[in-house]
């Protein structure tokens, strides 16, 4: 299948399998909340219905989660407590779009509608061979991803996507998938692409932060012309692009004294424009004096965030999402990184890998 009709399935398959009861879908309404101090509108979306939700259970890689913990992405399944692999063929009809192969690499995926669906057309590329959510974007993961975005595109319609990398990035599956989901009709792209475009940047081929967010944070913006890219030419910039953003990733970790050993975490934001990496430390956010947790995971940082209710909607808005994302984020060491060398931070990056 060529991403053009995996993308123009989308919404009849979307239909289909809601009326078949295979895919579940969460009612929910969007509040627009503005916080100065990051200038982010965030797009808080409210779903009741998410409290009528089978619990959030784990895949083996990961542990128990926490009671009271929301997310955007849905829940896994088990049977008899033990945690399957949703992933793993056989796939459900109904959920199922289509395959889709890398050229030059020959990777293997599979397209599946989002199983718990609170925004409609929500769907993932799932890699066929069993590879881990821990594990970095490659090249054809990328590429992928990317022709997905452009063929939507193409067809009048408008995605992104996102990858929850690592176990404090808010991830609920261990197998290998990336999410995409529509951008509502007159938005430009989730609520941090707008201040990814309004930075100005003096040498356009290099990383960059956004240094009004509290939090560390570093992106690559590409050039209008990428999306005309050949395959080849596709995959040497989004995976330079992609390294030059995670060895960031992982120099800021490393300044980080009580980070944990073991593989990085963090969120990834693909839009045609950009790409967002943000390192991660925690995936939940406790409120202070109460029971309450928010679970963060790349939409909370692409400025989407999700809550099961009124109430919680309040606690969240008067507590300050920028305070909450800067709680599992961690702290920019940009100046340092700047100061420093390339062959610096490709050191750290493999020693981290
Ligand atoms: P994450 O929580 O970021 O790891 O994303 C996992 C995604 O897979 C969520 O959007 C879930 O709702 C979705 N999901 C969970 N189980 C299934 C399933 N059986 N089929 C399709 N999607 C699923």
């Amino acid at each position: 299948m060529s991403p053009e009709d995996i993308i123009l399935k989308v919404p009849n398959q979307y239909e289909k399998a809601k009326e078949s009861g295979d895919l579940l879908f969460f009612p929910s309404t969007v509040v627009r909340h503005r916080e100065p101090e990051v200038d982010i509108e965030f797009q808080i979306r409210v779903c009741p219905a998410l409290q009528k939700k089978p619990q959030q259970i784990t895949t083996p890689e990961r542990a128990e989660p926490e009671n009271n913990t929301v997310s955007i992405s849905g829940a896994g399944q088990t049977s008899g407590g033990k945690a399957s692999d949703p992933f793993e063929p056989p796939y459900n009809g109904n959920l199922y779009i289509g395959e889709l192969k890398d050229e030059n690499f020959g990777d293997d995926y599979v397209v599946l509608l989002n199983k718990y669906s609170v925004v409609p057309g929500h769907f993932l590329l799932v890699s066929k061979e069993n590879k881990s959510q821990s594990s970095p974007l490659l090249p054809p993961d990328l590429v992928q991803t990317y022709k997905i975005l452009v063929a939507a595109r193409k067809t009048g319609k408008k995605y992104f996507a996102f990858y929850n990398c690592g176990n404090f990035s808010g991830a609920s599956q261990s197998h290998k998938h990336v999410q995409f989901l529509p951008i509502d009709e007159g938005e430009a792209g989730p609520p941090i692409e707008r201040l990814a475009r309004s930075t100005n940047l003096e040498t356009p081929s290099k990383p960059f932060t956004i240094s009004k967010l509290p939090y560390a944070n570093h992106v690559f913006r590409f050039s209008s012309e990428l999306q005309y890219e050949d395959e080849e030419g596709l995959e040497r910039t989004l995976a330079d692009a992609f390294l030059s953003l995670l060895d960031l990733v992982v120099s800021t970790i490393r300044h980080a004294s009580d980070y944990p050993a073991g593989k990085p975490s963090y969120n990834v934001i693909l839009t045609l424009e950009h790409i967002h990496l943000i390192p991660r430390r925690y995936e939940t956010y406790k409120i202070p004096e109460t029971v309450h947790e928010v679970n963060v995971n790349s939409l909370g940082f692409a400025g989407m965030l999700l809550v099961k209710s009124d109430e919680e909607l309040e606690r969240v808005k008067s507590h300050g999402i920028g305070k909450i994302l800067k709680g599992v984020a961690l702290e920019s060491v940009h100046e340092v990184q700047v100061a420093g060398t390339t062959d610096d931070a490709v050191t750290l990056a493999s020693s981290h890998m």
